[in-house]
């Protein structure tokens, strides 16, 4: 039975995939002149901090974390969320804080009323550690998204993050950003400057995202010499590293 439920959810994420970047929207247009790239990291743990932002911040270039605040300090296997005073610490640094729900509960497994309550929380949670008047940008837990809340994203967060292992170019929905994961195993995570060479040879944005930087990652995440290479890699490719708040700015898509 939960093998069908499971196959029923694949699915219906299948489909909103689909619907979410095809049917209309208000769209921004990302520019096809400049490479752009955004570091981006979900949960987040701990290495996310201690290695990922400081090889960012070693190379005068910030990125994007997306944080679920009932994930803080939490122990799992391989891996460490992180605490409240590391995420201090990365606002501080200038990286961006984004949302990423409160509860990190699939939000098409919640109802309207309940994942407003639940975005609100994480927005008390995010703004007690940096006050933020403008709207945050959003990341969906597992990549996805919901069609009938798409209406509670698109009004309180200036974009939304999705997986879809795809380039955002041109009219894109706001609510759907595609990103490309860095994930294991090492080898496929090294080989990701294959996209880098496919933004220069055709701009726009690629976002990437992973999960932990450290020695063992978790599968979801990759090893500081592999992160390194990546963002040392686009620099040299000549391409503008931005957290996602400031890639919006570069070309004028903020949402008021
Ligand atoms: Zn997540």
């Amino acid at each position: 039975m939960s093998e069908i439920l499971n196959k029923l959810d694949y699915w219906s994420d299948r489909i909103t995939d689909r619907m979410m970047r095809w049917l209309p929207a208000q769209l921004i247009q990302v520019p096809v002149a400049k490479p752009i790239v955004s570091f981006t990291f979900d949960d987040v743990p701990d290495t996310a901090l201690t290695n990922g932002a400081r090889i960012l911040e070693h190379h005068g270039v910030r990125g994007t974390f997306y944080i679920a605040g009932s994930l803080e300090g939490r122990r799992e296997p391989g891996r460490t969320l992180i605490s409240r005073e590391g995420c201090q610490s990365l606002a501080e640094q200038g990286h961006e804080i984004g949302c990423h729900t409160f509860s990190h509960t699939k939000v098409s497994h919640m109802g309207t009323r309940t994942l407003e309550a639940d975005l609100q929380q994480n927005k008390g949670y995010l703004d007690a550690i940096e006050m933020q008047d403008k709207k945050r940008n959003f990341a969906y837990p597992y990549n996805a998204g919901s069609f009938w809340a798409r209406r509670v994203f698109a009004n309180r967060f200036q974009t939304c993050r999705a997986g879809g292992e795809r380039i955002n170019r041109g009219a894109v929905n706001p609510v759907f950003l595609s990103g490309v994961e860095i994930r294991q195993p090492e080898a496929h995570a090294q080989g990701l400057t294959a996209w880098i060479d496919t933004l220069v040879a055709e701009p726009g944005w690629l976002i990437f995202f992973t999960h932990d930087i450290a020695p063992q990652p978790t599968e979801f995440g990759c090893t500081a010499d592999t992160f390194e290479k990546l963002v040392s890699y686009s620099l040299a490719q000549g391409c503008s590293v931005l957290p996602v708040r400031d890639a919006l700015a570069e070309f004028g898509a903020e949402r008021l």
